[in-house]
């Protein structure tokens, strides 16, 4: 299979903290590996912009050393590594002072498409959107790339979107969340709207409850101080869990267009009924196994912030009413995996004896490690011995199923950089869809602060979450799935 590279227009891209983590672990490796690929024109500029005076020549050897550091061996011949450089420009510029900005203003080409990534902290999102604009940067063909957190609750994401418009049109503005340039997300779209097979039986009517899992080895790591003040439900589940259960859950768009799919995102929203109590579990994880505890990592011993959240969700529609979706999401847990689980009713009837009768069909996409999608189905058990039956999977990993070009997925970021190039919105969240996560997400963050008493669940580190959250399944008469990779 020969994969197809569709090139992009000409760009500047201006990375605000161009030197900072994201943009040398994940944003500059992206944008390389495009480079590769052949995708970035030979007159793509991508201009590095922070505050320490660098130069072009400092920033160059910095991004160099962070390829070396995040790309594999075998993708860096010096001669493509010296091709990229080329392309890298950088100016020292202050977000909130008047430094550097004329000089950005002047590195600036009129004729090609021009995007500035704001890759720093959100305490500067509106400094930068302001000046930005004051500076007269914003072109028609100009876009803003916003990192997450997109604010901290409904107040300020309101905020934020309102500071925004003034200075951009919304369908300038692209919000980042990461999980929705994966691969596999894109393809449940094309599983579910692509085939015949799936779609009428996607409904509360066959499918019991879907599970959504983003599970963590990894503790709070150097991040303590941040995480301490957001924990899961603000840093996990108002975003990434959320846009994965409004894909799973949306109704089939008209086209596959952005504001079309962004609607039947922001109606699954809408339709989310509020959490009772009993149907949310925090956790903390506790020292085990020779890793510290939480409240070691965030140097905070009277800390109730969770690293762990399980959520029964209910969508009040027609489509869902009746089928719960399982969110749970945590740090320090036994594997690292991100997956959903769609567990299907069992068959009516049967016709086989009872203690024949297969496992439920179960699709389960994953995110990571592996890329991929399985489908557990019944059938006879090879041999003789009467009618046996077992299940299996019908296994699409898509390393295994596409050969050579799968194991070069294309990165989340770089395919969502490309995707701003090209002004397509679909894979970035609306203004309104954030709102409307927020004011689901708020009540239940709100109920724990008002009552600081109420601690998070202990789990142990490396396990498999709090007991809690088991049983809220259990009570239901279902099972997590393990994690376990
Ligand atoms: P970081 O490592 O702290 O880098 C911050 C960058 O901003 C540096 O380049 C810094 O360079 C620059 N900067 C700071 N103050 C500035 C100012 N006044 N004017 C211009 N530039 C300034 O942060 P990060 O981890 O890369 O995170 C960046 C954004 O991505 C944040 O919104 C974060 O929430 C989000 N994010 C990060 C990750 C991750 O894995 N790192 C994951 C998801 C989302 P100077 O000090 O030289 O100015």
């Amino acid at each position: 299979m020969v994969s197809r590279v569709i090139p992009v227009d000409p760009f500047d891209l201006v990375i605000f903290g161009g030197t900072g983590d994201l943009a040398r672990r994940k944003i500059l490796p992206g944008l390389y590996r495009r480079y590769l690929a052949g995708q970035m024109p030979a007159e793509a500029r991508v201009i590095g912009a922070a505050r320490s005076d660098l130069g072009v020549e400092g920033y160059r050897s910095l991004i160099a050393e962070a390829l070396e550091e995040f790309v594999a061996d075998d993708m860096r011949p010096a001669e493509a590594v010296a091709g990229f450089l080329d392309h890298l420009g950088y100016v020292a510029v202050d977000a909130r002072g008047e430094t550097g900005w004329a000089d950005l203003t002047s590195n600036l080409r009129d004729s090609v498409v021009r995007a500035f990534y704001f890759s720093v902290t959100p305490a500067l999102f509106s400094d930068l959107a302001e000046r930005v604009h004051a500076h007269g940067l914003v072109e028609p063909d100009t876009r803003i790339v916003v990192e997450k957190p997109f604010g901290r609750d409904l107040a300020s994401a309101r905020a934020l979107n309102a500071e925004l418009a003034t200075h951009f049109d919304e369908s300038q503005i692209y919000r980042i969340d990461h999980y929705l340039g994966k691969e596999t997300v894109q393809n449940l779209m094309a599983v579910r709207f692509g085939n015949i097979l799936f779609e009428p039986l996607w409904n509360a009517q066959y499918i019991d409850h879907v599970q959504i899992t983003v599970a963590e080895t990894v503790g709070v790591g150097g991040r303590g101080s941040y995480y301490d003040k957001s924990g899961a439900m603000r840093d996990m589940v108002q975003n990434h869990l959320m846009q994965l259960l409004c894909l799973t859950a949306m109704e089939p768009p008209a086209q596959f267009e952005p504001d079309a799919v962004r609607d039947e995102k922001l109606k699954v929203i809408r339709a989310l009924q509020a959490v009772p109590e009993p149907d949310v579990v925090r956790g903390q994880y506790t020292a085990a196994g020779g890793m510290p505890g939480y409240l070691e990592d965030v140097e905070n011993p009277d800390s109730t912030t969770e690293s762990f959240v399980a959520i029964r969700a209910q969508i009040a529609n027609w489509r869902w009413s009746g089928t719960p979706f399982y969110l749970r999401t945590g740090k320090r847990l036994r594997a690292r995996l991100s997956e959903i689980v769609v567990r299907f009713k069992q068959t009516r009837h049967s016709i086989f004896d009872a203690d024949a009768r297969g496992a439920p069909n179960e699709l389960t996409i994953r995110l990571q490690p592996d890329e991929g999608m399985d489908l557990r189905v019944t059938i006879k058990e090879p041999g003789p011995g009467g009618m046996r039956l077992i299940d299996v999977p019908l296994d699409m990993t898509f390393a295994d199923a596409l050969g050579p070009d799968a194991e070069d997925v294309t990165d989340a970021y770089e395919r969502l950089i490309m995707d701003v190039i090209r002004g397509n919105q679909t894979l970035f969240m609306r203004g309104d869809e954030v709102e409307a996560a927020w004011a689901w997400t708020d009540p239940i963050i709100e109920s724990w602060e008002a009552d600081d008493r109420l601690r998070p669940a202990p789990y142990d580190a490396g396990g498999a979450g709090p007991e809690e959250a088991l049983a809220l399944m259990h009570r239901d008469g279902r099972r997590w799935k393990d994690i376990r990779t």
